[in-house]
């Protein structure tokens, strides 16, 4: 849009100053904490005096305000990119390890403390949700853009975008949608025998492909896990048979 762009104030969108000069209000004070001046303010020089600072007009501040907005939208499209727009092909196998992760958690086989996302789906509705938000967010923002309108536009952030931003952060750390995360989210479920007939009968054959690889590689860790404490222990009797040969004076 051509007049968000556009850094030139349109005198007939801004509003009566309130210092009584009558004058359009064109200039914004980006130095609230430590200035007496008034937040939108005039050319009168009465009025512009309070302000020791660089000025900035309304429309350069709109601008930046929007920058910032449409930066946070780009954030939220990534993450949406590396979750949302996968997630069909994951869908079924996401849903039947979600509903072992129920079930483990039910029985207190797994605790909710220090995990950060015990479900991927009920994840990737939420970052899907937040996307939609924050783009009627956007456009909001514009729509009073065009009006000056910047007090609504700072409440807005204030409230809706440190919402949506508080939102994000909860869901940032997720990684791409692959059978790492996975991994990582449903170590236990992987691990189970679970099975569940209804859910499983959705799986296509990429979902029982990553089943059947998930499966074979949370086996090997397993094994691994036993050699390493065959090992360990193997490596302590030594110990006690080195010990018990020198106090025997073999
Ligand atoms: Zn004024
Ligand atoms: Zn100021």
């Amino acid at each position: 849009m051509n007049t968000i762009q556009t850094n030139r104030v349109d005198f007939d969108k801004c509003p009566p100053c309130q210092c009584g000069s009558n004058l359009p209000a064109q200039f914004v004070c980006r130095f609230r904490d430590s200035c007496s001046g008034l937040l939108m303010y005039c050319e009168d020089d009465s009025c512009a005096d309070q302000h020791e600072h660089r000025i900035f007009t309304i429309a350069s501040v709109l601008q930046l305000l929007n920058k910032k907005v449409s930066d946070f939208k780009e954030l939220v499209k990534i993450l949406k990119g590396k979750l949302v727009d996968k997630y069909q092909k994951y869908e079924p196998i996401i849903k039947f390890y979600s509903e072992c992760q129920k079930n483990l958690i039910e029985e207190g086989q797994i605790t909710k403390d220090g995990r950060k996302h015990l479900y991927l789906d009920k994840r990737i509705d939420q970052i899907d949700k937040l996307s939609k938000d924050v783009d009627a967010y956007l456009e909001s923002i514009e729509l009073l853009q065009l009006e000056y309108n910047l007090m609504e536009i700072m409440e807005l952030m204030e409230t809706k975008g440190k919402e949506y931003e508080s939102e994000y952060e909860q869901v940032s750390t997720l990684s791409d949608l692959n059978d790492k995360l996975l991994q990582e989210i449903y170590p236990e479920a992987i691990a189970l025998d679970y099975e569940n007939e209804d859910l499983m009968n959705e799986f296509t054959q990429d979902n029982w492909n990553t089943f059947h690889k998930l499966k074979n590689y949370s086996i090997k860790k397993e094994l691994n896990q036993k050699d390493k404490r065959i090992a360990d222990l193997e490596s302590k009797v030594q110990m006690i048979l080195n010990k018990l040969s020198e106090q025997l004076g073999l």
